[in-house]
């Protein structure tokens, strides 16, 4: 893809799942990565993968719940690699799917925490470094569950429509500057936390693919394919948008 090789930026919840699979797409387009996450085996894991495959990565431990750990990543990453050109702010947690009326405060705070303020802290520390670097480009993971209404699902769904207000509002603000930010929206991916679910509730991920257009699960290398392509050049008048990557689910009405 245009522009990637060369560059050089970092990827949250890169230790599993869908982060994994787009820090390995940049590396295999030659950029250098920084892998963060929380857990640190998965991170490792995620770095020897990139340098088996002849690609430069490098784990930082981040819990994007700490600001200080946050700043430290981003630190890291230039001090490691000379700049940052991309971000993918991935990491995020899902949720047991539980009726509204039997939620808990704890189940709420958790997942505001990681998976909406956890996007923002990252970009309050990316955003000052691309800015001092002339510029660079940014992808929210949000979902479909952010586009849409979902059942059982109150607390993980509105976090993910926060994404996309965080996402579009955040572009306004700096796509005068050379920073272009925007949301990638995936239906249900094969990763390990749609694998959890479908131990504790596989009714319900059923429910989620069938009658739907494209009939399957999408595979993490459909997601990370999408977010190169977002964060090169061949994507460059393209800023403040959600894109869904999840097999026509959102064309259904
Ligand atoms: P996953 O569980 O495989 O990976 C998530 C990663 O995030 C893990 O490595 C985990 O350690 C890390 N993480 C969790 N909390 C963290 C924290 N506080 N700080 C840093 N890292 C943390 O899940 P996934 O399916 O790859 O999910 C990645 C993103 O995609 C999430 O934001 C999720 O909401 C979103 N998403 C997933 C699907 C899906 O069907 N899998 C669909 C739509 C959106």
């Amino acid at each position: 893809m245009k522009g990637i090789e060369g560059t050089a930026g970092l990827v949250t919840g890169a230790g599993s799942g869908i982060g994994r699979a787009t820090a390995k797409r940049f590396a295999a387009e030659g950029a250098q990565v920084v892998v963060a996450d929380v857990d640190e085996d998965g991170g490792h894991e995620t770095v020897e993968q990139i340098e088996d495959d002849g690609g430069d990565a490098t784990f930082v431990e981040t819990d994007v719940t700490d600001e200080s750990d946050v700043e430290q990543m981003v630190e890291e990453t230039v001090d490691t690699y000379g700049q940052l050109d991309f971000a993918h702010n991935n990491a995020g947690i899902g949720a047991e799917m539980v009726p509204l009326t039997e939620q808990t405060e704890d189940t709420w705070d958790s997942l505001y925490e990681i998976n909406l303020k956890g996007v923002w802290r990252c970009l309050k520390e990316e955003i000052p470094v691309m800015l001092e670097h002339g510029g660079g480009a940014i992808v929210n993971t949000s979902s479909v569950s952010g586009l849409g209404g979902d059942l059982n699902m109150t607390p993980y769904n509105s976090t993910k429509h926060g994404v996309v207000g965080l996402t579009r509002s955040a572009a306004l603000e700096f796509g005068g500057e050379g920073i272009r930010i925007n949301a990638v929206c995936p239906g249900v991916i094969e990763t390990p936390m749609v694998n959890e679910l479908l131990e504790t509730a596989p009714d319900d991920v059923e429910q989620m693919i069938i009658g739907r257009p494209m009939d399957r699960f999408g595979q993490p290398d459909e997601v990370a394919s999408a977010t190169v392509w977002l964060c090169s050049d061949d994507a460059s008048f393209i800023t403040g948008h959600p894109l869904a990557i999840d097999g026509g689910v959102t064309a259904l009405h």
